[in-house]
């Protein structure tokens, strides 16, 4: 039987295109978003991928979804950690909220989702976890402190996780991409992002499928002496 992947924020940009290579490559996906019921609703109409909605910045939540996910299709063997938002603001101007709500969606969840799927890989003898950062949590990035924050956490938890999940054969890596052309970088004021393109040396934004060949490297089952690393895909930034 075809191991199940489970891509958080799969059904729109980065993530949906990580839906779409897992499911070429034959596994069986589910795709989680949050708010957006018409992309995700199109997106499964297109690509036949399940979708299921909740908030993965909370905890009770991924539970009980994981045991949907587990009962409709099967075991989770494959996590990705892709679901994100930015709340960009300086931080003398930043509300406390625009920190949680960031901390929360995009650290969080790694804990909330693997905490989630890890006792049933470690008994299963099999996980590929892949998380999402960002050459702005290598970086960091001006008016994101909670961004960077979130990112650079992300790599510690990637590492951290991956010494437990080895002698498991769960393998936990981290992929930071770069500028990538998705509804992310789009909210971008045009003229900043005519600075950020000067400054790839490849001269163009990512495209979401430069990144998800990435991630369908690591979650293959002979990638198993991969763990605890970060795959920067960036255009040579
Ligand atoms: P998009 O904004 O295009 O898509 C975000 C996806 O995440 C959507 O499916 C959205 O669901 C989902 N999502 C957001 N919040 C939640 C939540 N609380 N619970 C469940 N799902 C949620 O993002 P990108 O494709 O641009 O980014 C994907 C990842 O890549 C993010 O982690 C981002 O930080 C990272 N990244 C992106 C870069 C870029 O240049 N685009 C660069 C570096 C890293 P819904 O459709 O319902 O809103």
């Amino acid at each position: 039987m075809a191991r199940v992947a489970v891509v958080t924020g799969g059904t729109r940009g980065i993530g949906a295109a990580i839906s779409r290579s897992l499911q070429e490559e034959g596994y069986r996906v589910a795709a989680v978003y949050a708010r957006d019921d018409a992309a995700a609703e199109a997106f499964h109409k297109e690509s036949g991928v399940a979708v299921y909605k909740w908030d993965v910045g909370d905890f009770q939540q991924c539970q009980d979804g994981i045991a949907r996910i587990e009962a409709d299709i099967g075991p989770v063997e494959i996590l990705v950690n892709n679901a994100g938002i930015t709340r960009d603001a300086t931080l003398h101007r930043m509300a406390s909220e625009q920190w949680q709500d960031v901390l929360d969606t995009n650290l969080g969840s790694c804990f909330n989702m693997c905490r989630s799927v890890i006792e049933a890989m470690r008994a299963g003898k099999f996980g590929r976890i892949v998380n999402i950062g960002s050459i702005n949590g290598q970086a960091g990035q001006y008016g994101q402190v909670n961004y960077a924050a979130a990112k650079s956490g992300i790599h510690g938890f990637t590492k951290a996780l991956a010494q437990e999940g080895a002698k498991a054969g769960i393998t936990v890596n981290a992929v930071a991409p770069g500028y990538v052309d998705t509804d992310m970088v789009r909210a971008v004021p045009e003229n900043v992002l005519e600075k950020i393109i000067a400054g790839i040396p490849v001269g163009r934004l990512g495209t979401a499928d430069d990144i998800a060949r990435g991630v369908v490297f690591l979650t293959a089952d002979n990638a198993g002496f991969v763990t605890g690393s970060t795959l920067s895909i960036n255009g040579g930034q």
